[in-house]
């Protein structure tokens, strides 16, 4: 075979080598991350959020191993008053972000009151927390509202924890699936399938939010699974293994381990127990 050619197909087998290479790493990145996130709620005072993020912080110093795993995220939700002190108390870390707990989906504007996407991102935070139950609840937000602010989000590049649930009556009168269903249809299966593998997804029970009433780890995973099963079917295969599916509602220092041992439980969205130091770093340390 001429020299000329031997080059050609040299080339272009190492090109192919290159790109298989190049794919594998994409995929590495797009592969799942496991997620710690706490929902501070209404909750600390200034010197407060400020005492709790330097105390977590310690805990971590004090355990590198939590601190240089490349697949796990620590998140902290304070109120939006606090984002700015504590992004700065923790962004040295490599893996911990803040969130803010909720967002407005215009830019700018007579919106007294509100705060915008891009505000949230300019104090430092990663992620936004959108559809949680209180709000959707107590504020009245609906399935267009919060489609909006998903795609408020994304459009800054800030990662939405978008939440859905059941509540008490659905799931006794086994709507639960049927529920959840509707909730990932009209907020967020009108994305992309870029923007989509963006969004991490927090499976709460409302029943179960703060109500001491954890789901077992059966139903969780249950739901979750039925939960990528969906994502499967609208965006194929490996979008909805690459999907976080956190889990939320009562999740302690106690139980967290057993339910993020079930296959599809990524993580948890935590409220009442991401206020208490040591829990919150047990729960950290049961995700890995
Ligand atoms: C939450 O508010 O998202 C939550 C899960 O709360 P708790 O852990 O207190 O039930």
């Amino acid at each position: 075979m001429p020299l000329k050619w031997k080059i050609i197909l040299i080339n272009l087998f190492e090109k192919r080598i290159f790109v298989h290479y190049y794919l594998l790493l994409l995929k590495k990145d797009f592969m799942r991350k496991k997620i710690i996130a706490g929902n501070w709620k209404m909750n600390k005072t200034l010197p407060e959020a400020i005492l709790l993020v330097n105390e977590i912080c310690q805990e971590l110093k004090a355990r590198p191993e939590l601190i240089n795993i490349k697949d796990l995220e620590i998140v902290l939700a304070p109120p939006f008053v606090y984002l700015n002190e504590c992004y700065k108390l923790i962004h040295e870390f490599p893996n911990v972000f803040v969130a803010s707990q909720n967002c407005y989906p215009e830019e700018s504007g007579a919106f007294t009151g509100e705060v915008s996407v891009n505000m949230i991102k300019s104090v430092g935070a990663k992620y936004i927390i959108i559809g949680h139950s209180e709000r959707r609840s107590y504020f009245k937000e609906d399935y267009l509202f919060l489609a909006r602010k998903v795609l408020a989000a994304l459009k800054h590049d800030m990662k939405p924890i978008f939440c859905i649930g059941e509540v008490l009556n659905e799931r006794e009168a086994s709507q639960h699936f049927e529920v959840i269903r509707t909730q990932l249809q009209e907020s967020l299966f009108q994305l992309n399938v870029v923007d989509f593998e963006q969004v991490i997804i927090a499976y709460e029970p409302v029943w179960a939010i703060g109500t001491g009433r954890t789901a077992s780890p059966q139903q969780a995973q249950e739901m979750h699974a039925y939960i990528r099963s969906l994502i499967a079917e609208k965006y194929g295969d490996e979008t909805s293994q690459n999907i976080s599916l956190l889990y939320g509602g009562s999740c302690n220092a106690q139980n967290a381990r057993e339910l993020f041992s079930m296959p599809d439980v990524d993580g948890g969205l935590i409220g009442g127990a991401s206020l208490k130091v040591q829990d919150f770093i047990t729960i950290i340390e049961s995700v890995i």
